[in-house]
């Protein structure tokens, strides 16, 4: 059996061809001795009768040499199988250590993945120890490599020859990199990264997705030999960021009335607000604590602000049951908080006045003015300026017909978009 770790591939595939021929008429043979058997025991009653005579001695003989020729047999198909295990063997060791050494990039996630079937027996020349080496331990130059410590995507320049650009789908939290290059495919589904909790490769586009757990920024870089993508946090990226927060969402609706839910004027105002960052150049990049109609903790929302964003602003509607004449612009603000965190300096109480003016302005309303209020709870966890705008009261009819109009909904957006804008301005930074 040591033989069968020499030679090429090749040379396995030929003897496993000879030993399986020799295995075939061996066992053919031996077939039709085991039948003989057969029709031996069935006839044992007129064995009895014939145990005097000469020919139950031949059959004994003939039974005996069967029984060995089956032991035989066992051992000649042992032999003759394992140089095929080794054949198969062989050769995903010469696939995989070629696609290693050439930098061809088609078998990263085989590489990854499903190491070559190990050989059970020592290698016997230094030729097969030399190829064991090099598969057992891959030409990492050439490879995919994620570092978690410095949560940078490696990807060598065999693979991709330019990377072409960049979208950031912030709702997914899926940030998709187009490259010119080939890779087959790879894909690592549990990275363990502050921000990169996954990444694949699509060769068909081709493309780069990476998903994270947080709101991220990329740094992309080169040397001679990779491209580095490096997931940062948005403030090391962006010089301005404002978190827009859509009151309510999901299971909560908010206030509901004449047939509108608070949560979805509010979702609308919101996303209006995010495409004027979106697609304007205020130079200030925007988030969300809820793209669409899903239930987002109240404790979560100021959180995940005071990680990304310099300024909050949460976005409601108003009620007042008593007196359903009451309408108009009311902007709510926490004056104890201090910004503690935020790397614009500007209190609560002038955001909250820019944002009043400015909204109400927009829309041509009333002006309710700016209240203090120490109870609401995204103000209150708020460490970075922050102000809740209550754009229209949904208890007044003729308010509640404009809040769901697309149009004021935009102006409301446009309103809060300008108010934003001017706080940075006025911001200590
Ligand atoms: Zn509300």
């Amino acid at each position: 059996m040591a033989d069968c770790n020499e030679g090429t591939a090749q040379e396995y595939r030929q003897r496993a061809l000879f030993s399986t021929i020799g295995a075939d008429l061996v066992l053919r043979f031996f077939v039709i001795l085991k039948k003989l058997l057969e029709i031996l025991i069935i006839n044992l009653f007129r064995l009895i009768v014939l145990i005097r005579k000469r020919v139950f001695y031949i059959l004994i003989f003939l039974a005996v040499v069967s029984l060995a020729a089956v032991i035989i047999y066992e051992n000649v198909k042992v032999a003759a199988t394992t140089p095929v295990l080794a054949e198969i063997d062989g050769d995903a060791m010469t696939l995989n250590t070629e696609n290693t050494r050439s930098g061809d990039t088609g078998d990263y996630y085989k590489s990854e993945t499903v190491p070559p079937i190990a050989r059970t027996e020592p290698a016997t020349t230094s030729e097969t120890a030399a190829e064991a080496t090099t598969t057992a331990k891959p030409d990492d130059k050439n490879d995919i490599s994620f570092d978690s410590s410095t949560e940078t995507l490696r990807i060598p320049k065999g693979i991709a020859s330019v990377i072409e650009s960049q979208e950031d789908d912030d709702a997914n939290k899926t940030y998709v990199f187009a490259y010119k290059g080939t890779v087959n495919s790879w894909q690592s589904d549990s990275l363990n990264g502050e921000f990169i909790k996954s990444v694949s490769f699509d060769a068909d586009k081709p493309k780069i997705t990476i998903k994270t757990d947080k709101f991220s920024a990329f740094d992309i870089t080169e040397d001679n030999e990779n491209f580095y993508i490096k997931a940062i946090s948005p403030r090391l990226k962006y010089d301005k960021i404002i978190m827009i927060d859509p009151g309510h969402g999901g299971d909560d609706y908010g206030a509901i009335h004449g047939g509108e839910n608070e949560k979805d004027i509010a979702i609308d105002i919101a996303i209006d607000l995010y495409n004027l960052f979106k697609d304007g150049n205020s130079g200030i990049k925007a988030y969300m604590t809820r793209y669409d109609d899903e239930t987002v903790d109240i404790y979560d929302r100021p959180e995940t602000s005071n990680s990304v964003a310099d300024m909050f602003v949460s976005i409601h509607c108003n009620t007042f049951e008593d007196d359903t004449t009451i309408h108009g612009v009311t902007v709510y603000y926490d004056p104890d908080m201090t910004n503690e965190i935020g790397r614009f300096q500007i209190s609560n109480k002038n955001f909250a006045l820019s944002l009043s003016a400015s909204v109400t302005g927009e829309l041509n309303a009333n002006n309710r003015g700016i209240i203090d209020d120490y109870e609401l709870v995204v103000l209150d966890h708020a460490l970075i300026p922050a102000a809740l705008v209550e754009v229209g009261y949904m208890t007044n009819a003729a308010e509640l017909k404009k809040l769901a109009d697309p149009d004021y909904q935009q102006s409301a957006a446009k309103g809060a978009y300008n108010g934003i804008i001017e706080a940075f301005d006025e911001a200590d930074s």
